[in-house]
C-alpha cells in the first residue's frame, strides 16, 4: 500500500515536468496556425449552417469508477473505456485536416495524456493549434449545479484549466462552457463562468415543459445575466441543445448503436444515400425552426461514445458530402460541415441576433410530468457531507501551505486533493446518482487524497508551535470524526491538545464538542488561563450509529475564539476519576416533555399544598432535587452539589440552596454570559424559582421548558411549539421529523415511477409526522439542550450556545426503517408564523439568493402534476423565509432538497432510502447499507432569526453562512508526555492576518508558482450605496508580505485585460433586480448598463458589491 503510494507520487513528480509549467496565462504565440474563433470554417449566413459537432461525454464515475472508466474494465456493466476513445479520436482527427473533435473532462484527459508518448503528444499538440481539437468547458469534471458549492466549483476549473494552459498554452483555452447532463442548471454558474471569461454555455437538460415553450418560441437561445448586482459583466450567452446532446434520431454512427451506415455504392443492394439525405435534411430543417439565426448545432455522439471512432467519421464524412451535394443540386441552401460549439457560438455572434433574456434558473428539472429530478438534492447525505468537508479541509492546507512557507514538494498532495475534489464535483458524485461500488470508490479516493495531504498541516502546526520545521514533532495532530462523536485520541489520553485551524478571514466563536469518557477535565486556552468547559453526555442515537467504534460517552465542550486564519491550540487535563457526583445521570429521558415535568409534580410542589398552605409549606415539601437539570458537571470552582445541602431526614436546606444556586449563577453568567443584560432576564431559570417559588402562579409554567442564552430564549410548550423570543420580537416555531413515503412502480410509463436516486416522488401529499417518544433538557454553562426521539430511528437535539447567536438543530436519521418494504424519504418541517405569502428564497451554489414561488415558475406557465417533488429546490447553504420584520435561514451543513409548502413553513429533506430504481441508468435502488444496516446519517441546521432590515444583522447572517461552509478544523494529540508547562512554552496561538472589513472574505489563498499565490478576495454584500470596500493588501497577511499583483479572470487562466466581453441585442432590458419583480417585468425599473467600476491604488484594490477579484500575487516570507 505505501509502496503503490509512493509510485503514484514519482508518476506525478514526472508529469509536472511534462508542462510548460509556467503557470502564468501564455501570451498567444502566433504562427501561420489557426486555433479558437480564427480556426473556424467561414459561414454564410444566408443559408443553413448546419454545425455537426463529434463529441463524447465521459462521466468521471457513474456506473463504473473513474479508472474502470478510463480502463474498460467491467465492461459488463457499460462499454465504455475512455483511453480507446482519445487513441482513436486522435487517430482519426489526424487523418483530414477538415474533422474536429471537443473534449471536456479535463480529469480524464489529464489521465491519458501522462501516458501518451511523444509522437502522440506532439500530434495532439498539433492539432490544439490548429483547432482541430478544442477544449470545451476543460474543468476537472463536468460539475453538477445543484448540489456544488461556487467555491469548490471555481477550484475545479482554475485546477483543469491551468493543467491545459500550461501543457497547450491559450489555443487550449475553453470558450464554451458544456453542461450537457447535468440536471438543472443554476443561476450563480452562469455567473461565475461569465467571471471566467467564457463567451457562451450550452445545456443539455431544461424542463420538459420550459423547452416545450422555448422551441415553440425560438427562445432556445437567450443571454442570461448571473447575477443582478454584478449586472452585465455577469451576462452569458446561454444555448439549450435541440436534442439533449444526442445525435438526430437515426443518425447514430456508433460502434454502441444500431442505426444504419450510410451506404454510398450505387451498386450496392444497400444503397440508401438518398433515403438517409433526406431524412437527415428534414431533421435539420425542424431543427432550425427553433432558432434565431441561420446555424444550428447538431451534436454527434453520446455517453462514452468514439471508442472506435473511425465509424463516426467515416459516416459523417458521407453525411456532409451527400447533403451538401443535394443541396446544391436542389437548391436547399443548407451546407453541413464539422464544426465545434465555439464555432457554433462565434457564427451565431456574427449573425448579431436579438436574444430573449433570463433572470430566473433552470431549477428544478423535470423530464416529464411525474420525473423530477429533486430527489438528487439530497441523495447520498453522507458523501454530500463529506465532500464538504474535503473542500474545509482543502481550503485550510492551501491556506497553511503559503501560511507556513512550506516546502514546494507538498503541492503533489495538495494537488492530488484538488484532483478528488474536482471529481466529486461531477454530475453523477456529488449528486449521489452513481451506484454503490463507485460512491465507496468516491470516499476512498477522496479520504486516501485527505489523508495524504494532511501532512502539510502537521508540517504547519509543528513549525508554528516551536517555531522551527526541522524539530521534531511533538505532536500527532489526528483527524478525529466528529460527526459520529468518535476521537481515539482524547478517549485514551489523559492529557492531549486540541489544536484548531479558523479557514476564514475574521475572529471566529466556535463550540468545539471533543469526545472523551466520563471524568472531570480541564481546558487551558494558550495563555494558560483555566477556560469554562462543559460535559454533556452524548445522545443513545448518536452512540447506536452502527460505523461508530468509540467508547465515548460525553463530549467536552468549550467555545474557541480563533483568529483569522489563525491555528489556536487548548491544554485539556483529565483530573480526576469519576466522582460519586458525575455519576447522577443528568440526562433522564422521560416518555415526553409532560412527563418529565409530572415527574417533578410527584415528587415536588403540589398545588393544593401551595394553595392551602402558603409559602410556608413550601419548605416543607419534598424536593426531588431538580437542580440536578443544572448540570452538575459544570467545571467551575463551586459546583453545586445538592447531596451535602441535605439533613439526614433527606430534607434539603432550602435557604442555603437557595444561596449556592445565586452564587453560581452570579459566577456562570459572569464568566460567560457577559451581555446577559441585554434582555434583563432573572439570573435565576425558571426551574429555580419554581423551586424557591412563593407565588402558585409559577407552577402554571410546568408545562413548558426553555432554553436561554443572551440572545434569545426558546420556551419549549407541551405541544411541541417552540417560541424563538428574542429582544424585540416572538416567533414561533415548531420543529417535527416527518417522512415521505416514495412511490414505486416498474417505470414503463410515467404513472409507474419510482422515486428513485435522481426523482423524487412522494405516494401522499401530507407526510407522515414521526412520533416522539421521549425527551429531556439539559443545561450548562455553554450549551442548553432539549432532546427528543422517535419511534422511527430519528432524533433531535435543539441546542444553544452560550454567547451565540444561532440555534442548532442536530439531527440523527436512519437506520431508515423499511421492514413494510415501503422506501421514505425523511423530512424535517420548521412551522413558524412568519407570514411568506408562498415565497421562500434558495441559494444558488452557496451564493446568491433566488426567490422561489409556490406552484409558479418566473418564465412559464406551470402545470404541475407532482405538488410536492415540483416545489423542492436545491439548497446548497441556506434557505429563508421572511416577512417585514423576521427572516429566518436555515443554513446546512451539506446540500440538501429543501421547499415551503405551507405558510410560514421550510421543509429539507435529510435521508432517503428507496427500494425501488427510477430507470435513469443507475439501475439499483437508493439503499445505502453500512455494518449491515441501513445508512445512518447525522447533520446539522443553524437556525437564524434576524431582522432583515438590520444591515448589521444581515451581514453577521452572511459571515455566519461563510463560517458554516468554512468551519474551524480540529485535531486532537495526545500529550500524556508533555506536560501543561512544556506546552505553555510552544507557540500555541497564531494569527496568519489581520480581520477583513464587514463585506470581504478570502476566497483563496493558495501556492502557485514558487513565488506568486493565487489570491481571491469576495466581496459578500448586496448590492448598497456603501457596498464597494477597499482593501490594502500589502497590509493583510501576518506572515508574509504581497508585493505586486496582476489581476486574472476567475479561474486564472487569462489575464483580465487581455479578455474582451461580447455584447448581444436582447428584446428587452433586464431588470434591476429579479427577486424584487419575480416575473412581472414589463415596467419595472430597468438594470442600468454598467455595474460600476473601481479604482485601484497599487495594492490598495476595491471591490464592490458581489465581486470576487482573482489575482496572481507576488510576495515574500516575514519570519514566523
Ligand atoms: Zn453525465
Amino acid at each position: 500500500m505505501l509502496l503503490l503510494k509512493r509510485n503514484m507520487s514519482i508518476a506525478l513528480l514526472l508529469l509536472s515536468v511534462v508542462g510548460l509549467s509556467s503557470s502564468l496565462p501564455l501570451s498567444d504565440v502566433s504562427s501561420h496556425e489557426k486555433c479558437g474563433y480564427e480556426s473556424c470554417t467561414k459561414v454564410n449566413q444566408d443559408e443553413l449552417n448546419v454545425h455537426i459537432v463529434p463529441h463524447t461525454h465521459n462521466d468521471v464515475g457513474w456506473l463504473k469508477t473513474v479508472d474502470q472508466y478510463y480502463y474498460g474494465s467491467r465492461n459488463n456493466i457499460q462499454k465504455a473505456g475512455v483511453q480507446y476513445i482519445l487513441d482513436s479520436v486522435i487517430k482519426e482527427l489526424w487523418q483530414d485536416p477538415k474533422r474536429r473533435f471537443i473534449y471536456v473532462e479535463t480529469a480524464f484527459f489529464w489521465m491519458w495524456w501522462v501516458r501518451q508518448n511523444d509522437d502522440v503528444r506532439h500530434k495532439v499538440h498539433a492539432l490544439v493549434r490548429q483547432g482541430r481539437l478544442q477544449f470545451v468547458g476543460g474543468a476537472w469534471s463536468m460539475n453538477d449545479e445543484a448540489a456544488s458549492h461556487y467555491q469548490s466549483t471555481i477550484d475545479q476549473f482554475t485546477w483543469g484549466l491551468k493543467k491545459l494552459n500550461d501543457t497547450f498554452g491559450p489555443c487550449a483555452t475553453p470558450r464554451v462552457g458544456w453542461q450537457i447532463d447535468p440536471f438543472g442548471h443554476s443561476r450563480e454558474f452562469a455567473s461565475l463562468l461569465a467571471a471566467m471569461g467564457y463567451d457562451g454555455l450550452f445545456l443539455g437538460r431544461i424542463d420538459y415543459q420550459d423547452k416545450r415553450a422555448r422551441l415553440k418560441q425560438k427562445r432556445m437561445e437567450m443571454l442570461w445575466r448571473g447575477d443582478d448586482d454584478l449586472g452585465n459583466s455577469s451576462d452569458i450567452f446561454t444555448g439549450a441543445l435541440y436534442n439533449t446532446y444526442s445525435p438526430p434520431p437515426g443518425f447514430c454512427f456508433d460502434v454502441l448503436c444500431d442505426d444504419e451506415p450510410i451506404i454510398d455504392d450505387p451498386n450496392s443492394p444497400m444503397f440508401n444515400v438518398d433515403k438517409r439525405v433526406t431524412s437527415f435534411v428534414r431533421k435539420i430543417l425542424e431543427m432550425s425552426r427553433a432558432y434565431r439565426t441561420n446555424n444550428i448545432l447538431v451534436t454527434m455522439g453520446d455517453d462514452f461514445q468514439y471508442q472506435q471512432a473511425d465509424m463516426w467519421y467515416t459516416n459523417l464524412d458521407k453525411l456532409i458530402k451527400y447533403t451538401n451535394l443535394k443541396s446544391a443540386k436542389e437548391g436547399l441552401n443548407i451546407k453541413l460541415f464539422y464544426s465545434t460549439p465555439d464555432c457554433y457560438l462565434k457564427a451565431v455572434k456574427d449573425s448579431n441576433p436579438v436574444l430573449p433574456t433570463k433572470q430566473d434558473d433552470f431549477f428544478p428539472y423535470a423530464s416529464d410530468p411525474t420525473a423530477y429530478w429533486t430527489g438528487y438534492f439530497t441523495s447520498r447525505p453522507t458523501t454530500k457531507y463529506f465532500e464538504r468537508q474535503g473542500n474545509d479541509y482543502l481550503q485550510m492546507l492551501k491556506q497553511l501551505q503559503v501560511l507556513g512557507g512550506l516546502e514546494e514538494h507538498n503541492s503533489f498532495v495538495l494537488n492530488e486533493l484538488k484532483s478528488a475534489m474536482g471529481v466529486m464535483q461531477h454530475h453523477d458524485a456529488i449528486t449521489g446518482t452513481e451506484k454503490q461500488h463507485v460512491a465507496h470508490d468516491y470516499e476512498r479516493l477522496l479520504d486516501a487524497a485527505v489523508e495524504d495531504a494532511l501532512i502539510i498541516a502537521r508540517q504547519a502546526f509543528n513549525k508554528i508551535a516551536q517555531k522551527d520545521a526541522l524539530k521534531q514533532p511533538l505532536f500527532s495532530y489526528d483527524r478525529c470524526r466528529f460527526n459520529e462523536s468518535s476521537c481515539p485520541t482524547s478517549e485514551n489520553s489523559r492529557q492531549f491538545v486540541v489544536t484548531i485551524y479558523n479557514p476564514v478571514g475574521w475572529m471566529v466563536m466556535e463550540p468545539i464538542h471533543v469526545p472523551v469518557l466520563d471524568g472531570t477535565y480541564e481546558v487551558y486556552a494558550p495563555n494558560g488561563e483555566k477556560i469554562t468547559s462543559q460535559l454533556l453526555d452524548i445522545p443513545e442515537p448518536v452512540r447506536n450509529i452502527p460505523t461508530r467504534k468509540s467508547q465515548a460517552s460525553h463530549e467536552l465542550v468549550f467555545i474557541a475564539k480563533l483568529h483569522p486564519l489563525g491555528v489556536k491550540s487548548f491544554y485539556i487535563k483529565k483530573i480526576s476519576k469519576i466522582s460519586k457526583r458525575d455519576v447522577v445521570n443528568t440526562n433522564e429521558y422521560y416518555g415526553n416533555i409532560n412527563d418529565y415535568w409530572k415527574n417533578l409534580h410527584e415528587n415536588f410542589v403540589e398545588i393544593h399544598n401551595l394553595e392551602e398552605n402558603g409559602r410556608d409549606e413550601i419548605k416543607k415539601e419534598k424536593i426531588p432535587l431538580p437542580i440536578m437539570k443544572i448540570d452538575t458537571k459544570v467545571n467551575i470552582e463551586k459546583d453545586i452539589n445538592a447531596d451535602i445541602l441535605k439533613d439526614r431526614y433527606d430534607n434539603v436546606d432550602v435557604e442555603e440552596l437557595e444561596r449556592i444556586i445565586k452564587e453560581t449563577k452570579l459566577e456562570t453568567v459572569s464568566k460567560a454570559r457577559s451581555l446577559d443584560k441585554k434582555l434583563n432576564y432573572p439570573n435565576l431559570n425558571e426551574e429555580e424559582l419554581r423551586m424557591l417559588a412563593d407565588e402558585a402562579m409559577l407552577v402554571e409554567r410546568a408545562d413548558e421548558d426553555y432554553l436561554e442564552n443572551e440572545f434569545m430564549k426558546i420556551r419549549i410548550d407541551n405541544t411541541g411549539v417552540t417560541h424563538m423570543i428574542l429582544p424585540d420580537r416572538t416567533t414561533n416555531l415548531k420543529v417535527q421529523l416527518h417522512y415521505w413515503t416514495g412511490c414505486y412502480g416498474n417505470n414503463t410509463n410515467t404513472s409507474l415511477r419510482s422515486s428513485g436516486a435522481y426523482i423524487f416522488r412522494p405516494q401522499t401529499t401530507v407526510p407522515y409526522a414521526l412520533t416522539y417518544r421521549n425527551s429531556g433538557t439539559i443545561k450548562g454553562p455553554i450549551v442548553q439542550e432539549y432532546r427528543a426521539e422517535t419511534k422511527e430511528n430519528a432524533a433531535s437535539v435543539l441546542r444553544i450556545y452560550s454567547g451565540l447567536n444561532y440555534f442548532v438543530h442536530d439531527f440523527v436519521v436512519g437506520p431508515i426503517p423499511i421492514e413494510d418494504k415501503i422506501g421514505k424519504e425523511y423530512i424535517v418541517r420548521y412551522d413558524t408564523n412568519i407570514v411568506n405569502n408562498g415565497e421562500f428564497y434558495t441559494d444558488s451554489n452557496g451564493r446568491q439568493m433566488l426567490k422561489r414561488k409556490l406552484n409558479e415558475r418566473p418564465q412559464w406557465n406551470l402545470t404541475l402534476e407532482e405538488p410536492i417533488a415540483g416545489n423542492y429546490y436545491p439548497v446548497t447553504n441556506k434557505i429563508s423565509i421572511q416577512d417585514d420584520k423576521t427572516k429566518i435561514s436555515i443554513l446546512t451543513d451539506r446540500s440538501e432538497g429543501g421547499t415551503s409548502l405551507e405558510e410560514g413553513n421550510i421543509e429539507l429533506m435529510l435521508h432517503r432510502r428507496l427500494l425501488h430504481d427510477d430507470a435513469f441508468g443507475v439501475g439499483e435502488a437508493l439503499d445505502e447499507v453500512a455494518e449491515g444496516k441501513g445508512l445512518v446519517m447525522r447533520g446539522r441546521h443553524k437556525l437564524l432569526n434576524i431582522n432583515p432590515n438590520n444591515a448589521r444583522e444581515v451581514i453577521s447572517e452572511r459571515k455566519l453562512v461563510i463560517q458554516t461552509h468554512l468551519q474551524p478544523i480540529a485535531f486532537v494529540s495526545n500529550a500524556d508526555d508533555i506536560n501543561f508547562d512544556a506546552w505553555m512554552k510552544l507557540d500555541n496561538c497564531f494569527k496568519g492576518m489581520k480581520a477583513l472589513p464587514d463585506g470581504l472574505h478570502l476566497l483563496t489563498l493558495e501556492p502557485w508558482t514558487r513565488d506568486t499565490l493565487l489570491l481571491r478576495i469576495e466581496n459578500y454584500i448586496d448590492k448598497s450605496n456603501d457596498s464597494t470596500i477597499e482593501i490594502d493588501l500589502s497590509k493583510v497577511f501576518n506572515s508574509f508580505k504581497i508585493v505586486s499583483i496582476k489581476e486574472t479572470t476567475l479561474a486564472a487562466n487569462q489575464w483580465l485585460g487581455d479578455v474582451e466581453k461580447w455584447r448581444w441585442r436582447v428584446e428587452n432590458e433586464f431588470a434591476e433586480s429579479f427577486n424584487l419583480e419575480y416575473n412581472n417585468f414589463n415596467s419595472v425599473p430597468r438594470a442600468s448598463s454598467d455595474a460600476g467600476t473601481v479604482i485601484d491604488d497599487g495594492l490598495k484594490i476595491q471591490v464592490r458589491a458581489k465581486q470576487i477579484r482573482t489575482f496572481i500575487a507576488k510576495y515574500e516570507m516575514n519570519a514566523l
